[in-house]
């Protein structure tokens, strides 16, 4: 296991061929393919330890690829800027490697892999790799200054100043900043003149306005299979009902899409013609309530909430056409605006980033700076929920690894 260098532990005067800023997904990877070439690398990073978000992935089993990874899955100003990398690493490379890792897995549902055992397997394989590449890790290490000195680039850090031909990116998004994220990336781009496409909070749960949380305060903790549609996006994946708002796969992934002041259609009952469910009952059971018969397809709570927005009373007998078709609106077709999401703070990515026009797909090389690199999700390259972040950060950190 790779005993990491300290403060203080290293000689002074040496140099290094590369700097790796960011011990996350993406800069152990791209570590490692820098070390297996015998560049001298240095990875720094300002946490306890590496791949902290890795850690607590994926509910502690990391999600770490997807068997679909495709362009479409990803969200950036130019979505086919993440092909090339994700065409020369591809899932497919990734479990191979875990499977020569020894690490089990499973497909969980949608194409998601995750670990059978823990996340902490595939950091400890990324431990692994750094140690026989012989990369050099700094943890605990404040990066107080980047700089060009000509021939490379000179990192001021709270150990000393080092030098190397190369310096990597790798810092990672806003999200979660008590687990070490700080956007330092960004004010590293802006200070070389690289546009920053605007960050936003992605794959996050969103909040309602008091007036909407008084009419859903019954439901926190209640969760439906729905479709969840912004314009043309739609997902089918389950909704909970929460006491901010509502979260759930399926908000998760149409919050990267929702802007504030956008309304969100849902389906509470995706793939179910509830109404035509009803209008069949109706004729075998016409004296049950509405209220019961709504509740033997939806939890009890949220039939009990359709119904009175509805307006309905009375038994299924009672209820005319336009009973039925205020039901469907009210189930199958709920206009909901959200008033804001729960942002950086319980985020899982951070949409935007450093804009792909300034960067080399072939090599995440910054074109107007040779030997300046961005990985990760610094980039403006977003991923769905489902492994295609970790992919994401696999493969940009692979091809920058063949260069840098
Ligand atoms: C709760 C949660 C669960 C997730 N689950 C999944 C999942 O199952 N599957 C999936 O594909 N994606 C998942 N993601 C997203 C995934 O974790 C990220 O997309 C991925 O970690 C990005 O990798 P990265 O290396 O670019 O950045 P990071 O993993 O964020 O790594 C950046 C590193 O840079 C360091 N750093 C930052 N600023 C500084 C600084 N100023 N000085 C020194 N070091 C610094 C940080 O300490 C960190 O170690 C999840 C995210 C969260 C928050």
């Amino acid at each position: 296991m790779l005993a990491a260098i300290k403060r203080g532990q290293y000689p002074r005067g040496m140099d290094f061929d590369t700097i790796i800023l960011g011990a996350g997904a993406a800069g152990m990877f791209c570590a490692i393919e820098a070390g297996r070439r015998g560049r001298r690398v240095l990875l720094i990073d300002h946490a306890r330890k590496p791949g902290e978000k890795i850690r607590i992935s994926g509910g502690g089993r990391c999600n770490f690829t997807n068997f679909h990874i495709a362009p479409e899955k990803f969200l950036s100003q130019n979505p086919r800027f993440a092909l090339s990398p994700l065409k020369r690493y591809t899932q497919w490379d990734f479990i191979d490697r875990v499977d020569r890792a020894g690490i089990a897995w499973h497909e969980k549902t949608l194409g998601q892999l995750f670990c059978d055992g823990s996340a902490g397997e595939i950091i400890d394989m990324l431990r692994q790799d750094l140690a026989d590449a012989g990369v050099t890790l700094w943890l605990e290490t404040k990066v107080d200054a980047v700089r060009s000195n000509g021939a490379g680039f000179e990192v001021v850090t709270s150990d000393r100043p080092v030098n190397a031909d190369t310096l990597v990116v790798a810092t990672g998004g806003k999200s979660i900043p008590k687990m070490g994220a700080t956007g330092l990336g960004y004010r590293i781009a802006e200070d070389f003149g690289i546009k920053v496409v605007p960050t936003r909070a992605g794959l996050v749960p969103l909040t309602f306005a008091p007036h909407l949380l008084e009419q859903t305060k019954e439901l926190p903790g209640v969760s439906v299979t729905a479709r969840v549609s912004h314009g043309r996006t739609s997902f089918d994946e389950g909704l909970l009902f929460t006491h901010r708002g509502l979260s759930g796969p399926s908000i998760l992934q149409i919050s990267s899409y929702w802007q504030e002041g956008d309304a969100l259609q849902v389906d509470l009952a995706a793939g179910h013609d509830v109404p035509e469910m009803l209008n069949d009952e109706r004729r075998s059971n016409g004296k049950l309530s509405i209220k019961n018969a709504l509740a033997r397809h939806l939890p009890e709570k949220l039939a009990v909430l359709i119904v009175r927005s509805a307006g309905l009373t009375g038994n299924l007998a009672d209820q005319s056409k336009a009973d039925l078709a205020r039901l469907e609106a009210a189930l199958h077709k709920w206009q909901v605006k959200p008033s804001g999401s729960e942002g950086y703070r319980t985020a899982e990515v951070t949409l935007g980033g450093v804009d792909t026009a300034a960067l080399d797909a072939r090599t995440m090389q910054a074109k107007a700076h040779p030997g300046l690199f961005f990985i990760g999700e610094v980039v403006d390259v977003t991923g769905w929920l489902g492994g295609y972040n970790f992919q994401w950060a696999w493969s940009s950190g692979w091809v920058a690894g063949q260069v840098c």
